[in-house]
């Protein structure tokens, strides 16, 4: 059968603890006891735990022996802030489909209102994808950002293949730009950075900006996507080259 995994917020190499609505889960419905068996996640590793002890908010495990887990796709998605109704399933589904972090960022067509309201958001965000993490079974939560302007995210140095989805692009595939740097990467597993427009597009001076910066621009066929769309279909390209 397989065990629920539970994400520790506290651990040290031998225990390890979760509190809050995870803790109260556990002991209200799942009624834990000391000695009973579960998989905890500790600081991105998967262990064979047992419960030590069981109070209402807390329930501290020890922890007995690591077992293998997958690692995340590496893959930063840096999403434009658009509906948060979307964007929040997008963070859920990319949290299922393995991505690494989730870099929200105000671009030049984010409705004003959202990006006002972008920061308030953030521990919301962080909640959805350690939920989405701890049903899909992961042995991490994917790192939210701070949301930043784009600018800020395009020009940062970074050592990731930085790609651009956009829907004017004609002549290169998300799958060819990614072949191109599994190829280059040699041995190691190449790290990217996918970003992908608010609903209204990128403006042509973000278009422009991202050239500059030395991210590439790829397409997911000649059809315009949804945002959300976009955001899966890209990640399922990425696990299929690269897992
Ligand atoms: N500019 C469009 C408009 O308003 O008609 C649509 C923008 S689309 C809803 C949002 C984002 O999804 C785009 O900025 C791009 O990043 C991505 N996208 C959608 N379709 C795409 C495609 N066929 N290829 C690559 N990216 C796509």
């Amino acid at each position: 059968m397989t065990r629920r995994r539970w994400i520790a917020e506290h651990w040290d190499e031998a225990t390890a603890t979760i509190v809050g609505a995870q803790a109260e889960h556990m002991a209200r419905v799942l009624r834990a006891q000391p000695g009973m068996e579960a998989d905890v996640v500790a600081g991105g590793h998967v262990f064979h735990a047992e419960v030590a002890a069981v109070c209402p908010h807390e329930i501290r495990f020890n922890l007995v022996a690591e077992v293998r887990a997958d690692p995340a796709l590496p893959v930063t998605l840096v999403l434009a802030v658009y509906k948060f109704d979307r964007m929040e399933w997008v963070l859920e589904k990319a949290t299922e489909l393995g991505v690494a972090a989730v870099a929200p960022v105000i671009a030049r067509r984010t409705e004003k209102h959202l990006a006002e309201a972008a920061e308030s958001r953030v521990e919301r965000w962080r909640r959805i994808v350690h939920e989405a993490a701890q049903q899909s079974r992961r042995s991490d939560v994917p790192l939210i950002y701070d949301p930043a302007p784009l600018a800020v995210r395009v020009r940062a140095a970074s050592e990731s293949t930085r790609i651009v989805l956009a829907e004017q692009e004609r002549t290169t595939t998300l799958r060819h730009a990614l072949d191109e740097a599994v190829a280059a990467a040699e041995e190691e597993m190449p790290t990217l950075e996918i970003a992908i427009g608010p609903e209204g597009g990128w403006a042509p001076e973000e278009e422009a900006l991202f050239d500059a910066n030395g991210w590439r621009a790829a397409s997911l066929g000649p059809r315009i996507l949804r945002a959300e769309t976009a955001a899966i279909a890209a990640l399922a390209v990425v696990a299929s080259c690269l897992e």
